[in-house]
């Protein structure tokens, strides 16, 4: 079977084991259910997720005018302090920046390659977690809006990381921490504004990925430089495809790229 399609990151399910699926057009693809199998992965052209143009991928899936002018690539979003949207004043599009900013956002603690603060949306949890491949995380701040979000992300970076290891992620060099502690010894230094929304009481998530085999030296695929790839799945964490000679695809650094799969 040859599936073609747009990648965007896969969607995914939690349960026993998190489940993947890659929209692929009419088909959405089980990832899960392709491990232990040989597929053929080949890049076909661009198709930016704004545009739907064949023009060459900037950021986040987008052609470089349309990462410069859509609203839903403003700097609020990898900058979530930025935000306006609360007190009326428009970045690109306020209506929409009001609709995506000003809802319950949550601020968490999230364990990948070590413990890492970040921020989502609330109705994005665990899916946020599951993309980054923690295997454990915790909330420990709700707030109604993205911009108190973002100011206790930025207070509470002087003190966790807030960045994830990709290698020591996929390689599963993980030790587990107890998140319970890391909140309660952050809690001193949560924004006065943000002070009020502060989560007392709940315990750890845990997640659990289609895994059979970590790699020990993984090396990242290009599909512009090498555009067909042929390998066996063996597992897929946050959103990398992980194959048996330790290449991995991570599948959300390539939105906007048209690929073909051969089952
Ligand atoms: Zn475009």
């Amino acid at each position: 079977m040859i599936y073609q399609g747009v990648l965007k990151k896969m969607m995914t399910e939690n349960g026993d084991t998190i489940q993947y699926y890659l929209d692929m057009g009419v088909d959405f693809l089980n990832m899960n259910q392709l491990l232990n199998k040989e597929f053929t992965i080949s890049f076909v052209k661009y198709e930016c997720l704004n545009c739907h143009l064949d023009k060459q991928i900037y950021r986040q899936g987008f052609c470089k005018s349309c990462f410069y002018e859509t609203p839903n690539a403003g700097d609020w979003i990898m900058r979530p302090e930025l935000s306006k949207a609360h007190l009326d004043i428009e970045d690109r599009d306020l209506a929409y920046e009001k609709q995506v900013q000003l809802q319950p956002h949550i601020v968490y603690l999230a364990n990948s390659s070590n413990v890492k603060v970040g921020v989502t949306r609330k109705q994005q949890v665990p899916t946020r977690w599951i993309d980054q491949g923690a295997h454990e995380a915790i909330e420990i701040v709700e707030v109604p809006n993205r911009y108190l979000a973002g100011i206790t992300e930025v207070a509470l970076k002087e003190h966790v990381a807030d960045k994830t290891n990709w290698r020591k992620m996929l390689k599963n060099d993980v030790e587990d921490e107890n998140l319970v502690e890391w909140r309660d010894k952050l809690k001193q230094y949560i924004p006065a504004e943000a002070l009020e929304y502060y989560i007392e009481n709940n315990a750890e998530t845990n997640l659990n990925f289609p895994v059979a085999k970590y790699p020990e030296k993984p090396k990242s695929l290009n599909l512009i430089k090498t555009p067909t790839y042929q390998g066996k799945l063996v597992g897929v964490k946050g959103q990398y495809l992980i194959f048996d000679d330790e290449t991995v695809f991570n599948v959300r650094a390539n939105e906007g790229l048209v690929v073909s799969i051969e089952v």
